[in-house]
């Protein structure tokens, strides 16, 4: 049974993942890159590890949630990384975006030490973290998910095991993909539907009941007529994702012709200024190009009138 468990990564997914993994009782170590995130963690009674090696001593479970590749490089590979501190019989699970061929190499790696691994990617933004109703997959080891299915069962609302290790990750990326193709389409829907001077209140709920609907079109389209971007799931992190996808189809020469179109939306986004607000300022890139703003219409009415002033 998992009783002690090490978090690396306390970013917007692992803040929430370690608030309900102390909620539910597991003796915890945290690290963070920049310390201060720790201190919430601590003050709750969470130990502060001074890296990554020392936070994956003598506990049963390592978990992590970093924001790319690189950064799994640095944190598992690197200098006073999770392998130098890791030991047989001790389990890692790598719950970031990233390559499946990273999950591979991190299993071999950790192999060599004696220790299990599972790559463990999750559906679900900032709230779904908070409130433990991620959508997470998981591959690896069958006798080893099982052992860590209860940890899990503490962060998400569903958990489906994928087999290899690499399928969970190549999972996230096949999913990820859908996403960013539903973010483009939304996006090109709430402009055009703004240069046609349809009401966009009535727009979107359309778009909440008719047989396309989907949550993440409803909350994004919502929150774009509020202009609110604030991110749950940043901009540069999806560009990020993108170009996962894009090494992933290609490395298995599967067709992916429409995220190239949404990746190089993404790309100018970013350029634009916009890479820390949320994915669905990907709309600012073709606002631009379309000379309009996509706001509810009692929000310009206000503007309007403000300006009137
Ligand atoms: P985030 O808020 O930007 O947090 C990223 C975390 O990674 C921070 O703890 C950061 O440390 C750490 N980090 C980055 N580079 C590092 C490095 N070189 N060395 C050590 N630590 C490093 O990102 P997030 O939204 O939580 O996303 C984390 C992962 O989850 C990403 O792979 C993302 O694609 C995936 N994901 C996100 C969402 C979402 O909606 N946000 C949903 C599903 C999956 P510092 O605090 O020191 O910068």
């Amino acid at each position: 049974m998992i009783k002690t468990i090490s978090y690396l990564g306390l970013g917007t997914m692992g803040s929430g993942m370690v608030s309900n993994l102390l909620k539910a009782g597991y003796e915890l170590t945290v690290w963070n890159r920049n310390l201060e995130k720790c201190e919430p963690f601590a003050r709750k009674g969470a130990r502060v590890a001074n890296s990554p090696a020392d936070a994956a001593r003598d506990v049963d479970l390592v978990m992590y949630m970093l924001s790319n590749d690189q950064a799994v490089e640095d944190v598992v590979f690197g200098a006073n990384g999770i392998l130098s501190g890791i030991n047989e019989g001790q389990i890692a699970i790598d719950m970031s975006t990233v390559l499946p061929a990273t999950s591979l190499r991190e299993q071999e790696a950790y192999a060599k030490h004696g220790a299990d691994f599972l790559d463990a990617p999750v559906f679900g933004s900032k709230q779904e973290s908070v409130d433990a109703k991620l959508w997470i997959m998981a591959a690896g080891n069958k006798a080893i998910f099982e052992k860590v299915k209860p940890v899990l069962e503490h962060l998400g609302q569903t958990i489906h095991y994928f087999g290899k290790n690499g399928n969970a990750a190549a999972m996230k990326l096949v999913g990820n993909l859908i996403v960013a193709l539903e973010m483009e389409a939304l996006a090109e829907g709430l402009v055009l539907a703004q240069k046609a001077g349809l009401d966009l209140n009535t727009v979107m709920k359309v778009v909440k009941v008719a047989d396309f609907r989907s949550p993440l079109l409803v909350s994004n389209g919502q929150n774009i007529l509020k202009r609110d971007f604030s991110p749950s799931f940043a901009l540069k992190l999806m560009l990020k994702d993108a170009d996962l996808i894009e090494k992933f189809g290609n490395s298995l020469q599967s067709p992916i012709p429409a995220l190239r179109v949404v990746e190089k939306n993404l790309a100018v986004a970013v350029d634009l200024g916009f890479g820390n607000e949320n994915a669905s300022a990907l709309i600012k890139a073709l606002e631009k190009e379309a000379g309009v703003e996509v706001k509810a219409r009692r929000a310009r009415r206000s503007a309007e009138t403000e300006q009137n002033h």
